[in-house]
């Protein structure tokens, strides 16, 4: 074993990992990485095939973002932004609404035109999540990863409600299956047995609904967009009105939902679990019918990952809080920000004397190299080439992910943008899964590491989010190296 790897078993304890499986086996030490191309300590090449957890956007070693931490770097690493400003900061902020603000005003320009009433003027929208104009994103508020900007939407959330409200009892509803951090708060928001159980004694106790995962629909309807629908009773949306539901039975009992939160689009931890066209407008509506705010998690689907720039764009739903990290630097340094809405701001305005002050903040909040990252990062997204070849990259990954319908072991490919799932399961008219001690996800991803590509599992589903700067070469190699891992893996099965 390499001196590094033998280091690494001496000392480091690694996230989500049971280290007693870790200690086997030789673990791969990243020493270089340039593109999509990951390179280890004995000179062989990967390709990153989940972007390094999720973050990576426009490849390793970019020039430009290399350039843009290097020359912030020249002037000062980071200074406190506890009563102190910096330039790539406040920058970014503008930076950061300009594009909320674009990204929702392209939304509500692709919408049909609204009623108009009477006197022929379009009718004010008193639900849905659709009005941008009233409820505009205005503010950032920084820190360091997905988990603390989750904990500071939520804080925000709550400290709203009460000053706006009154202190009252309130809930908080989040989605089954929900993954939203790994701090106390976001842990609380979260609904997945496997991560959460443990901590039940010290979190507060948020509500749940189901979400809408199709290809398990409890309800046996068709996916609304399917056109082979006949096999099943056609959707009417039930999971909806579970949430309609629930939000009714809160309000009843004497606590009333404060806030909404949601992954946009995808649910990633879940098992990449997408969102059916007009779940999430319909579920923000509802949200705003009872008065509760709507927490947009878009950590994973921030920056163009399942098609715009941000995912709530896709519904036309505007969040009053936005939380984004993974990407925001391009993959490079961890920042994270929550953006909020002005209404928010206002709530925490008042004389020092009555403590109105938002009580929390981070060492390294509003990091002048994350900042400098992020905005190279930014100017790399907003190139139309950039787009044009990340449509083209979507079109390219559906057609080769289509390949894998051939194998008895996928039950279901789901993709939004370029974050794709693929679930296996024992047998594909049945859907029964495979059982968690038999670690079909974890195999297949150690067999396609033995053909060079990168990624990990989420229970049975296999992840595939490459970053913007994979050719489409690389896209055919990663969808390869998943067919042929999962038949080695699962012919004996
Ligand atoms: N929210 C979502 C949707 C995520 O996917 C993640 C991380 N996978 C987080 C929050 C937590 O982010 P971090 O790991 O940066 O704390």
């Amino acid at each position: 074993m390499n001196r590094i790897a033998e280091l690494d078993h001496q000392f480091v304890w690694h996230p989500f990992t049971q280290m007693r499986d870790w200690l086997k086996y030789e673990p791969i030490v990243i020493v270089s990485g340039r593109g999509s191309v990951l390179e280890d300590i004995h000179g062989r090449q990967y390709l990153d095939a989940n972007s390094s957890i999720w973050t990576n956007l426009h490849g390793h070693a970019h020039p430009e973002i290399n350039a843009a931490i290097s020359a912030q770097l020249a002037k000062i690493s980071h200074s406190s932004h506890l009563g102190l400003a910096s330039e790539p900061a406040s920058i970014l902020a503008k930076e950061l609404i300009d594009l909320a603000r674009a990204s929702a005003e392209e939304s509500e320009a692709r919408r049909e035109p609204r009623p108009t009433g009477r006197d022929g003027r379009p009718e004010a929208v008193t639900t849905g999540g659709r009005e941008t104009s009233t409820r505009r994103l205005a503010k950032v508020f920084y820190s360091d990863d997905g988990s603390t900007a989750m904990e500071v939407a939520l804080k925000l959330a709550f400290q709203h409600d009460q000053r706006t409200k009154g202190k009252r009892p309130v809930s908080f509803i989040s989605m089954d299956q929900a993954y939203h951090g790994d701090t106390i708060g976001a842990v609380s928001l979260g609904h997945i047995e496997t991560f959460h159980a443990a901590y039940g004694p010290l979190l507060f106790s948020s509500e749940k609904v189901m979400s809408p995962y199709c290809y398990r629909c409890p309800f046996n309807r068709a996916k609304p967009e399917r056109a082979d629908a006949r096999v099943y009773r056609q959707c009417e949306f039930e999971c909806v009105g579970k949430v309609e539901e629930k939000f009714a039975e809160l309000h009843g009992a004497g606590r009333p939902c404060a806030a909404l939160v949601v992954e946009p689009a995808m649910q990633g931890a879940a098992g990449m679990i997408p969102q059916p066209e007009g779940w999430l407008r319909r579920a923000a509506e509802i949200a705003r019918g009872f008065g509760a705010l709507l927490i947009a998690d878009e950590v994973m689907t921030a920056f163009g990952r399942t098609g715009p720039i941000f995912a709530c764009e896709r519904e036309e739903v505007s969040p009053d809080l936005l939380a984004m990290a993974k990407g925001l630097t391009g993959g490079y340094l961890p920042m994270a920000a929550t953006l909020t809405t002005g209404e928010i701001f206002d709530a925490f305005l008042g004389e020092y004397s009555e403590l109105k002050t938002f009580f929390h903040g981070h060492s390294y909040t509003g990091n002048q190299l994350g900042a400098s990252a992020a905005l190279a990062s930014l100017k790399l997204l907003r190139e139309p080439a950039a787009e044009l070849h990340r449509r083209a990259l979507e079109t390219a990954m559906t057609k080769e992910l289509s390949a894998l319908w051939d194998l008895s072991a996928v039950g279901d490919i789901r993709q939004a943008g370029l974050v794709a799932g693929i679930e296996l399961v024992r047998d594909w008219h049945t859907r029964e899964p495979f059982r968690l001690d038999e670690r079909v996800g974890i195999r297949v991803c150690e067999a396609m590491a033995r053909r060079g590509v990168l990624t990990r599992p989420v229970g049975n589903v296999i992840v595939l989010m490459p970053p913007y700067s994979t050719t489409p070469d690389q896209l055919q190699q990663m969808a390869r190296a998943v067919y042929d891992a999962v038949d080695e893996v699962t012919r004996s099965q």
